[in-house]
């Protein structure tokens, strides 16, 4: 087994949520025992702490629906140094926090990757497509605008910070989406990037999509980066999240697909979000995440050797 080096960085943004609650995702994720989920598989783990807000980024933008911009950018801009300079050695686990918290993670690891020459994918495990423009979306909850956001769409100048890089429509995959709202679908149709609803899933099964994905970032030599939002999940298992749909992953179905992303090998940062605590039911979907990502490092229920037999 390949021992990591594991930076968990708290990012409690709750400004881009509809409801308030996610600042307390770090915390809640501490308390299950992230950190020591992950050092008991052999890897080591630094926790570099808790961010905190910065303040607000003038920003102005012509959606009076729009919520909490100022601060939303503002954290955008501070996340994505941060994800940048961390991703420099190690692999870098972010503790949301709201979802858009990922317009700041994937602009700094987009900017890495293009430093060192290799393309960045992304996995984006979630309900929502999150592919709204400033413009598009009606509830004006900035989390459901990352996705469009560091894929360089139109509608975000002005409002958001300017992209050092972007990342190809075509290198982001989506799997588990189940609630599309009519502007998101006009422009994810042609826009490239590969959707894997939950009917996706129900007729071929979770693995062989998650494997076309891998090998594909296996034969570019891509980065990958996973953004696991809590309402990716069924919230049967999973109630601590403000965005619940029915009929999510299941727990088998989220399980396999950490742990085919820990044989590949290849996911180098992570993003924990859209747990909100307040909603959770005796910790349960803080303890379900910490075994999800105990998955990704390398837990498994019996060793499967390589062999024929
Ligand atoms: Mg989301
Ligand atoms: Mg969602």
């Amino acid at each position: 087994m390949t021992t990591r080096v594991c930076k968990l960085i708290g990012a409690p943004v709750h400004d881009g949520a509809g409801q308030r609650g996610c600042e307390m995702g770090p915390i809640a994720l501490r308390t299950a025992g992230l950190a020591e989920a992950i050092a008991s598989l052999g890897h080591r783990v630094a926790d570099l702490g808790t961010l905190s807000p910065p303040p607000p980024r003038p920003a102005s933008f012509p959606n009076p629906a729009l919520k909490n911009l100022p601060q939303v950018a503002a954290w955008v801009e501070t996340l994505a140094e941060v994800a940048f300079a961390e991703s420099a050695e190690g692999m870098p686990v972010f503790m949301g926090g709201d979802h858009s918290l990922s317009a700041g993670t994937v602009a700094g690891l987009a900017r890495r990757a293009a430093l060192l020459g290799r393309p960045l994918f992304v996995l984006w495990l979630d309900a929502h497509p999150d592919f709204h423009s400033l413009h598009s979306t009606e509830s004006g909850n900035i989390h459901g605008t990352p996705v469009a956001y560091v894929t360089g769409q139109p509608g975000f100048a002005g409002g958001l910070p300017t992209l050092a890089a972007t990342v190809e429509p075509a290198h982001v995959a989506m799997l588990g989406i189940r609630s599309v709202d009519a502007a998101e679908r006009r422009a994810l149709t042609d826009s490239g990037i590969t959707v894997f609803d939950m009917r996706a899933i129900d007729e071929h099964s979770i693995a062989p999509l998650l494997r076309q994905v891998l090998e594909r970032v296996r034969a570019l030599d891509g980065l990958l980066h996973v953004s696991l939002d809590v309402d990716f999940l069924d919230p049967s298992i999973a109630p601590a999240v403000g965005t619940t749909v029915p009929g999510g992953a299941t727990f088998r179905e989220a399980h396999l697909v950490m742990e085919m992303l820990h044989d590949s090998g290849l996911v180098s940062s992570l993003d924990l979000v859209e747990l909100n605590p307040f909603l959770d039911e005796r910790g349960r979907t803080a303890t379900l995440l910490v075994d999800l990502v105990a998955s990704l490092f390398g837990r498994r229920v019996l060793d499967r050797p390589t062999r024929s037999f």
